[in-house]
C-alpha cells in the first residue's frame, strides 16, 4: 500500500515526555507524524501541552542535565527536537509553529483531541473544533491529570481561582497565597512536594491526611516531618470548603474519632494522586481498573486493537516519571514503524 495524503501515517495524541519522545522517533523515521498537543484550560484540564512536567519546578533526575533542568524547558526542547525533524502540531491556523526559542510561550492555539474512532481502519481522530482526521496508526499519550476530593465547594473555588488549586507549582507563588497559612492535602510524594514548596511562600503550611503514616517515600517523608514551617494533621480529611469568593477555611472531619473542627486557611492544594486521561477512548481500547490503558504485552506499546499504541502515565501507574514515559514514547514510535512496514505502509 502507497501513502494516500489523505491518511496520516502516524497520529500522536497528548505531548508530555511520551508524546514527544514518539514524535521524534517518528518524523526521525520520515513519518511525519501529526501531534494532538492539547490546550491548557482552566480546572479540569485534559491533555495539558507539555504533561505533567509543566506542572513542576527543578527536574534533577532527568539523565543529560547534571545541573538540573525546569520542566516546561525540558518540555520545549522535546518539543523543539521533533519539530526540527518535521513533526507537524494541530493549531488554530493549522501551521506548526516555530518554537526555537524554548523560552517562547507558543502553546495556546495547540489543539486537544475530542474524540477518536478506533473501531475501523484507517482510525478517525477528531478535533475540538470537530475537524476529523484518518490515520493509519495512533499513538495514545495523554498522561494522567490531578484527581479532586469532590466537594461541590473545592470545585467552585478552583474554578473560579477562589484560592483552590490542584498544583502548588503553578499556583503557590500568586501574590493571594503569599505569607498566608496554607493547606495541602494528601501523604504521597506530590503531597510532600507540594507542601514543601509552598513553604518559600506561606507562614505555614498544614499537610491533612487520612492516616497516621505518610505514603510518600521516606526521604520526601522526612522532609515534611523535619520542616518547621509545615505541620502535618494525621488522620484527617477535609469534610468542606469554606468562603463565598474566596477560600477562608476548612471543615475537617477526624477519620478515627468522627469529631468534626474547623482550620483557617488562606489556600487549599489537593494533591490526592492522578487519574489516566483515557474518557476520551470511550471504551474502544481495553482499560484496567483503574482505566489505565492495558498493553497487550508488557514490554511493547501494542494495546487492545491492532495499529494503536500507547505510552507514558496513561499506560504507567507505577514508575509516572519523564524518563520512563519518554522511552515508552520511544517504544511506540517503534511499534508504529514496524506496524505501519508490515502493513506494507511507506
Ligand atoms: P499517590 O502516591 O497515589 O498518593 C496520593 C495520596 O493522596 C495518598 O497519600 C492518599 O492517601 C491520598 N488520597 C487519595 N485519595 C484521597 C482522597 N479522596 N482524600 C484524601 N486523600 C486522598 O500520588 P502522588 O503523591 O501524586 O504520587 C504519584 C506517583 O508519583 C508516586 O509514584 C510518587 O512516588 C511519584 N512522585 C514522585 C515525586 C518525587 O520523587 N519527587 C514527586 C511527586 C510524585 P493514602 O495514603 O491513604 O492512600
Amino acid at each position: 500500500m502507497s501513502k494516500n495524503d489523505n491518511v496520516e501515517r502516524v497520529i500522536i495524541i497528548g505531548s508530555g515526555p511520551a508524546g514527544w519522545a514518539a514524535a521524534i522517533y517518528a518524523a526521525r523515521a520520515n513519518l511525519s507524524p501529526l501531534v494532538f498537543a492539547g490546550r491548557p484550560k482552566s480546572v479540569p484540564t485534559t491533555i495539558l501541552p507539555g504533561g505533567q512536567l509543566m506542572l513542576t519546578t527543578e527536574v534533577e533526575n532527568y539523565p543529560g542535565f547534571p545541573e538540573g533542568v525546569t520542566g516546561p524547558k525540558l518540555m520545549a526542547y522535546f518539543e523543539q527536537q521533533a519539530v526540527r525533524f518535521g513533526t507537524r502540531i494541530v493549531t488554530d491556523n493549522g501551521l506548526t509553529p516555530d518554537v526555537s526559542n524554548p523560552d517562547d510561550g507558543h502553546s495556546h492555539s495547540y489543539h486537544d483531541c475530542a474524540s477518536v474512532d478506533l473501531s475501523k481502519r484507517p482510525f478517525t481522530v477528531v478535533g475540538e473544533d470537530e475537524k476529523t482526521y484518518l490515520a493509519h496508526s495512533v499513538i495514545i499519550a495523554t498522561g494522567a491529570t490531578a484527581n479532586w476530593i469532590g466537594l461541590e465547594n473545592e470545585k467552585r473555588l478552583a474554578m473560579s481561582g477562589g484560592g483552590v488549586s490542584a498544583c502548588a507549582v503553578c499556583d503557590g507563588a500568586l501574590p493571594v497565597f503569599r505569607d498566608k497559612e496554607l493547606a495541602v492535602v494528601g501523604g504521597g510524594d506530590s503531597a510532600v512536594e507540594e507542601a514543601t514548596y509552598l513553604t518559600k511562600f506561606a507562614s505555614k503550611v498544614y499537610m491533612i491526611h487520612r492516616r497516621d503514616e505518610l505514603r510518600a517515600s521516606k526521604i520526601m517523608a522526612g522532609r515534611a516531618i523535619d520542616n518547621p514551617k509545615i505541620e502535618i494533621l494525621w488522620n484527617r480529611s477535609v469534610t468542606d470548603v469554606l468562603g463565598d469568593k474566596m477560600i477562608t477555611g476548612v471543615t475537617l472531619e477526624d477519620t478515627k474519632t468522627k469529631g468534626a473542627s474547623t482550620l483557617e486557611v488562606g489556600g487549599l492544594f489537593v494533591a490526592i494522586g492522578h487519574t489516566p486521561a483515557t474518557g476520551f477512548l470511550n471504551g474502544q481500547l481495553e482499560l484496567d481498573a483503574k482505566k489505565y490503558i492495558k498493553l497487550k504485552d508488557a514490554y511493547r506499546s501494542t494495546t487492545s486493537v491492532d495499529g494503536v499504541f500507547a505510552a507514558g502515565d496513561c499506560v504507567d501507574s507505577v514508575y509516572r516519571q519523564a524518563i520512563t514515559a519518554a522511552g515508552m514514547g520511544c517504544k511506540a514510535a517503534m511499534d508504529a514503524e514496524r506496524w505501519l512496514g508490515e502493513q506494507g505502509i511507506e
